[in-house]
């Protein structure tokens, strides 16, 4: 006879992982937040940009990701369309000073592009995985 201890963890295997729905937005907001999109506790990163192997709670291989060059390119997308409007909207309105407008502008088009990497990337790993994206999809011939 089987007994559960109090303190068992859930197990997750392959078969029990490719049978459960992957649910895109639960997994996409846990990544913005750098946590695992399947259990939502293990950290994703294991460094600024550096996706961990696994997830420490639930052991999800996060090896299988391939965020690549995406996450910058959704970043200039964000943060161009917050800078741009706003430039052209001062200067077309109150005309400051270039040397001032390029004080503001080129420090927070940095501060916001760093302050966005690392969630960007998180929400697109947490695409990737609720989507069995590449190596995320245990049946793919990929793995
Ligand atoms: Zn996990």
């Amino acid at each position: 006879m089987e007994t559960v201890s109090a303190h068992a963890k859930v197990v997750w295997t392959p078969d029990s992982a490719s049978a459960a729905k992957r649910d895109l937005w639960t997994a996409l907001k846990r990544g913005l937040r750098g946590r695992c999109p399947r259990c939502g506790e293990g950290k994703l990163f294991r460094a600024f940009l550096k996706i961990d192997d696994h997830c420490s709670v639930c052991g999800q291989d996060f090896t299988a990701h391939r965020a690549d060059d995406l996450p910058a390119y959704l970043v200039i997308v964000i943060v161009g369309h917050i800078v741009v409007p706003a430039a052209l909207w001062i200067e077309t309105n109150y005309a400051p000073a270039v040397a001032l407008q390029l004080a503001v502008y080129l420090p927070f088009t940095l501060i916001a592009s760093l302050l966005l990497l690392q969630p960007v990337k998180g929400g697109v790993v947490g695409i990737q995985w609720a989507l069995r994206m590449h190596g995320f999809d245990e049946q793919s011939p990929e793995k």
